[in-house]
């Protein structure tokens, strides 16, 4: 049975008093889901101390080098996260991808020193709103995820899950519907099939992101090939988040 996942990605946002007490607060209430993987991805600078902290959360990384070590200044290598038990890394998100240049050439970089350090794998891919308005978007996504599944070995995959965030949709108030996004999920979990296995794409955990908040996260995570949520402005609301991973 393939992971249920509900991840908050805090991007670059709050200050470290800020950052535990949020976790301190969402610590305060019971998840009845004990099924639920619930993973906060906090600015790089926190990682540890938060871990530190016993909650129900795991902790993850934003981001993680393309280099293995040296001289690269302001970088974090995926030595560096397995050094400190940081397990979970998120890769490809469209931020990084226009914002710092991230090709599918850097990324998979990123993938196989992650993979080799052992640490898992939330790798976001999405079409902007040109190639949906244009459909050309299942062209874009089967080009990205083939990218990512033609350059790592089949007994890999598992470490893996996938974001599909449609870039039109990130920090903008528009969701997706659940039939568009669970259109995209179910031809994304066909085309894991095609490039990967039956086994390994009904093992895939594959979610959404996308201005999901607390009223439109039950209507999406009903779908069938919606395995839960990357969440990132309502991720830094405590009771917001709270209802989102309530609603998987
Ligand atoms: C994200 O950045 O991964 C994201 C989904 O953001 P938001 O929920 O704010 O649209």
């Amino acid at each position: 049975m393939r992971k249920k996942i509900v991840a908050g990605n805090w991007k670059m946002n709050l200050a470290y008093n800020e950052a535990k007490e949020l976790v301190n607060s969402l610590n305060q209430y019971q998840y009845p889901n004990q099924n639920i993987t619930k993973i906060l991805f906090p600015p790089q600078l926190y990682i540890q101390q938060l871990m530190n902290i016993n909650s129900q959360f795991l902790i993850g990384s934003q981001n993680v080098s393309q280099y293995n070590n040296g001289a690269y200044t302001g970088e974090v290598s995926a030595t560096m996260l397995t050094s400190i038990n940081c397990n979970y890394v998120l890769i490809g998100h469209s931020e990084r991808r226009h914002y710092f240049n991230e090709t599918d050439e850097i990324l998979i970089e990123k993938v196989k020193l992650a993979l080799q350090n052992n640490l898992n794998i939330i790798y976001c891919i999405g079409e902007d709103l040109i190639q949906r308005q244009n459909e050309t978007y299942l062209k874009h996504l089967s080009n990205q995820i083939s990218y990512l599944y033609n350059n790592i070995n089949k007994t890999d995959c598992y470490k893996i899950s996938i974001a599909y965030e449609p870039i039109w949709a990130i920090g903008t108030g528009l969701t997706a519907s659940p039939n568009q996004a669970e259109e995209v999920h179910a031809f994304l979990r066909n085309e894991i099939t095609k490039l990967t296995s039956i086994e390994i794409a009904e093992n895939t955990s594959i979610i959404y992101g996308g201005s999901c908040n607390a009223q439109n996260a039950k209507s999406l995570f009903e779908c069938a090939n919606i395995d839960g949520g990357l969440i990132g402005g309502a991720s830094l609301k405590t009771e917001d988040f709270y209802k989102i991973i309530n609603s998987l």
